[in-house]
């Protein structure tokens, strides 16, 4: 893959006859697409195979084609993956024999967004780039031994101040909630952390992570992992931390993400104020939910589920609740719930002391590396633009009844 130095990268695209292709029509997508505009490079095309991109055909007037149409273009046409599953997007041009591929570094690098609208907030286009540069250098460093993440969910609470209906954590179904224990929390923490070669993010959630009066302890100790980028607590704002659970989010790496629930959020101003007297980075965000929080039997076929594992937009975190290691949230919550059948190949046990840190590592990599699908993609919706869209935070009377699965 290649990486100019900008000033030659937008020489030659300037000079260039062949077409201009950006692969990926999502957010990294988008802000390629900027980044060239900005400078007076053109784009030609936009190249993407998700059913999203089939329904669009193109996007800023300019058309989207699949990847097979990349054969009938000039061969010389340079192409820049805009896109987060670079790992997978770069073998398969590299096998169609295209021979301008192109990273995005240097181009999100050398484009200061402030100036640009596009449609995001600083900090998700920080966030973004961010991530993608070490993606990318996650990508040059690998090796068959080398096991990198983007983001982690730490479950710190099965417990939310809210009860919605369609809660895509599963917290409707928890008759009695309860916190992480602390020492299995940590050390779930430590032994992922020694497997893992590069991680950019630490999600904090739960249900509601102020829930947990240990939240303080919890974010000091990921606080300790150097090489962390960002630590994200995502709250309702319902709760008011106080003492050593306010005090630990006064840190550059902190960022607080507010789902703003109208008011349901009962104390999201006073929460804002407070944050804002205090300098601790935030955004308060209304949410636009997909019907992705119900357990119900799909009776889905192999490749319907293959289909909605890797159009979901959760593929690319991993979760740990209660000592385990999942891929996505949905999948901890119903194995937690033993709402579904246990698949031993969808769950890691961080906590089992008869396993040495390499065997721990296979499972790890196996459980990120060679799914079709999971086990609990049978029992849920699905989380991509195609799920359906509902009402926000509906409350449940009651709490959800698991269905009986099959
Ligand atoms: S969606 Fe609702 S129930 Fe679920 S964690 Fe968020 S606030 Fe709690
Ligand atoms: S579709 Fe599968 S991977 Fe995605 S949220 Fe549902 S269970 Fe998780």
């Amino acid at each position: 893959m290649k990486n100019l130095d900008f000033e030659h990268l937008i020489r030659n695209l300037k000079t260039s006859k062949a077409p201009l292709v950006i692969f990926g029509i999502r957010k990294f997508g988008t802000l390629a697409y900027h980044a060239l505009t900005n400078v007076g490079v053109k784009v030609d095309y936009f190249c993407d195979d998700s059913d999203e991109a089939r329904n669009k055909k193109n996007i800023f007037n300019i058309p989207i084609i699949s990847s097979n149409e990349l054969q009938k273009l000039d061969p010389d046409f340079n192409i820049f993956i805009a896109a987060w599953v670079i790992a997978t997007i770069l073998p398969q041009l590299q096998r169609m024999k295209i021979k301008n591929i192109h990273d995005c570094v240097n181009l999100y690098k050398n484009t200061d967004f402030n100036n640009i609208n596009t449609g995001m907030t600083s900090h998700d286009v920080r966030r973004r780039v961010d991530i993608y540069k070490a993606e990318c250098a996650a990508l040059q460093t690998s090796d068959e031994s080398s096991f990198n993440l983007k983001y982690v969910d730490i479950t710190i609470t099965e417990a939310c101040s809210l009860k919605c209906e369609s809660c895509s954590n599963l917290m409707q179904y928890y008759v009695k909630p309860k916190n992480s224990d602390l020492n299995l929390l940590f050390k779930s923490i430590d032994k992922l952390m020694e497997i893992t070669n590069s991680l950019y993010e630490f999600r904090v959630l739960g249900g509601e992570p102020f829930i947990n009066k240990q939240i303080g302890q919890i974010i000091n100790k990921l606080l300790t992992y150097k090489t962390i980028k960002e630590i994200v607590i995502y709250t309702n704002a319902t709760i008011i931390p106080k003492g050593e659970n306010f005090e630990c989010l006064k840190n550059d790496k902190i960022f607080v993400e507010i789902t703003d629930y109208k008011e349901l959020s009962r104390k999201r101003d006073e929460l804002i104020e407070l944050l804002k007297a205090n300098n601790i980075r935030y955004t308060s965000i209304i949410p636009v939910w997909s019907d992705s929080g119900t357990l119900k039997y799909q009776n889905a076929t192999e490749e319907q589920l293959a289909d909605k594992f890797k159009s979901c937009c959760m593929i690319d975190k991993t979760t740990i609740l209660n000592g385990k290691l999942y891929r996505c949230p949905f999948s901890a919550n119903a194995h937690n719930l033993n709402a579904i059948p246990h698949n031993a190949s969808d769950v890691v046990n961080l906590d089992d002391d008869n396993k040495t840190i390499a065997e721990l590592k296979k499972e790890v990599t196996l459980l990120h590396g060679n799914k079709k699908y999971l086990e609990a993609c049978k029992h849920c919706n699905g989380r991509d633009h195609l799920t359906p869209k509902i009402e926000v935070a509906i409350q449940a009377k009651k709490i959800l009844e698991i269905p009986k699965y099959k």
